[in-house]
């Protein structure tokens, strides 16, 4: 059974790479009827964030997203947080130790400080190996005796030393690396928790994941990873990797980072994100009126595409149709105009019932409530497609829930034409529409222009100035729309304030 993992660690927001690698997983999940697991990796304490856990679940869900197994979801593998694995990882430690494959390591923080700074690009591998203080170098007893007074030590991986080791990886093909390029990284640290290298591997094999995607930044570990697997003896059950392709800056200079955002105005999180210590807000998203159907639309068209022009996909399309061969290797720049023209797209084409609880929460926080407006909906039909981001209903809706503030009238488009006959006819139009019963934008349309034609006025003359009497502004949908959702008293109400 296909089973795959999301493993962030919860040390703050949500990049939205992340969220793809969580996407392309889920779709694979999806695809192959198989388990999507979301497995916390928080060994590393001193980067452990308060919150962002609960947060990445959070940004899941609201995605649609959500893992079938992890520390919330529960199921047959857990404990799904690394922190609460602590126990099992040091065996496996011990065991590469005796095999040959690890060896532990003495040397103090300060050791290492001074050879960093005695030999440039400093290593702990094969070429200083000897002349630090770790067991494969010291006497046998010395080393009995520095592990029973309990001397802090690592547990380091031993890179072989001229060798060539590779793996197939699903977006990349074949993938070398030379061994001796690679560091003896630690596998255990000082205080017994695992590093990422050794507990992803445990993890991965416990756990029975069959596919792993995640971020080309990972690549270079790949080797690591490889001999852990072998060396454990694992080496048929490894996972079958994909690395995604980064995404890159606008410009395509490098990797979108976390700090582009603010830089250059525009999110990179799924949701807002507060640091809980120093209080700073990241803004995500969600927070900026993105549907999650449109952000997870945008995240999988970076750096996967069906091969057609078709850019819109709902999450049952991507499903259906995601695959790996599409999947690019070249890193995809990452556009925020495009983004909100999927979201716009997605308005568009959603229905207004389905769009109403956002338009409800964008209106509430102006302090409109427009739950119990009986034409609420036809109101979303009447502006979706103006709106690029939820929020923008509120610009383009408010003014059915209240009456445009005067200050904001633009009368200066109407005052240098006015005239007298201009006031006749609005006066005059009023009457009218006190004979007549009905009130819908086609019989509205047809009195206002009978009446034009009675009065000797071009229909051009009056329609601006009556648009900006009801809308504030010389924007909106069909005037006679307007009018007709205003209903019949608050048409009359807002254009005697107008020529008031
Ligand atoms: N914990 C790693 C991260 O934060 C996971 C990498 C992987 O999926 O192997 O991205």
């Amino acid at each position: 059974k296909v089973r795959v993992r999301f493993a962030p660690s919860p040390t703050g927001g949500l990049h939205l790479g992340g969220v793809r690698t969580a996407l392309f997983n889920y779709l694979f999940a999806r695809q192959n009827e198989g388990d999507f697991i979301l497995r916390v990796e928080d060994t590393d304490q001193t980067r452990f964030v308060e919150g962002a856990e609960e947060y990445i679940i959070d940004c899941l869900n609201w995605c649609g997203i959500t893992p079938d197994e992890g520390p919330h979801a529960g199921g047959g593998f857990g404990p799904y947080r690394q922190s609460e694995r602590k126990a099992l990882y040091r065996q496996y430690a011990e065991q590469l130790v005796k095999q040959g494959n690890a060896y532990y390591a003495f040397d103090t923080p300060e050791e290492l400080e001074q050879k960093r700074a005695e030999i440039t690009n400093f290593q702990y591998g094969h070429a200083h190996r000897s002349s630090l203080r770790n067991s494969l170098f010291l006497p046998v007893k010395e080393v009995q005796e520095l592990l029973d007074k309990g001397t802090p030590h690592v547990i380091r991986i031993k890179m072989p030393v001229d060798e060539t080791i590779g793996f197939t990886d699903m977006v990349r093909g074949r993938v070398n690396f030379e061994t001796s390029q690679v560091d003896d990284k630690v596998l255990l640290k000082a205080d017994g928790m695992p590093t990422y290298h050794l507990a992803v591997v445990v993890d991965d094999y416990l756990m029975q994941i069959t596919h792993a995607f995640r971020g080309e930044e990972w690549l270079p570990s790949a080797p690591v990873h490889l001999l852990l697997w072998e060396y454990l003896g694992w080496k048929n059950e490894m996972p079958q990797w994909a690395h995604l392709p980064l995404i890159l800056k606008p410009d395509g200079h490098g990797k979108l980072s976390k700090r582009d955002g603010d830089r250059l105005g525009f999110p990179v999180y799924a949701m807002n994100w507060t640091d809980p210590k120093s209080g700073d807000l990241t803004k995500g998203f969600r927070e900026l009126g993105f549907l999650p159907e449109a952000f997870v639309n945008l995240l999988a068209l970076l750096g996967w595409n069906n091969g057609t022009d078709q850019e819109i996909f709902t999450l049952d399309e991507l499903v259906e149709q995601f695959s790996m061969e599409r999947i690019s290797k070249a890193g995809a720049q990452f556009d925020f105009e495009k983004a909100k023209w999927f979201n716009h797209e997605w308005i568009r084409q959603s229905t207004a019932i389905s769009l109403t609880p956002n338009v409800i929460s964008v209106l509430r926080q102006h302090d409109i409530s427009a739950e119990n407006h009986p034409q609420l909906t036809k109101i979303i039909d009447l502006v979706k497609d103006r709106c690029t981001l939820l929020t923008d209903f509120y610009e383009h809706a408010s003014y059915f829930f209240q009456k445009p503030a005067e200050s904001k009238i633009d009368w200066t488009s109407i005052q240098p034409k006015w005239n007298d006959a201009k006031t006749d006819f609005f006066i005059a139009f009023i009457q009218k529409t006190q004979e007549t019963a009905s009130w819908e934008a086609a019989s509205i349309e047809a009195a206002f222009k009978a009446l034009t034609q009675e009065k000797g006025i071009k229909i051009g003359e009056v329609m601006l100035p009556l648009r900006v009497m009801l809308v504030g502004g010389k924007f909106g949908p069909a005037v006679f729309d307007i009018a007709e959702v205003l209903g019949k008293e608050e048409t009359v109400e807002r254009i005697e304030l107008a020529l008031a």
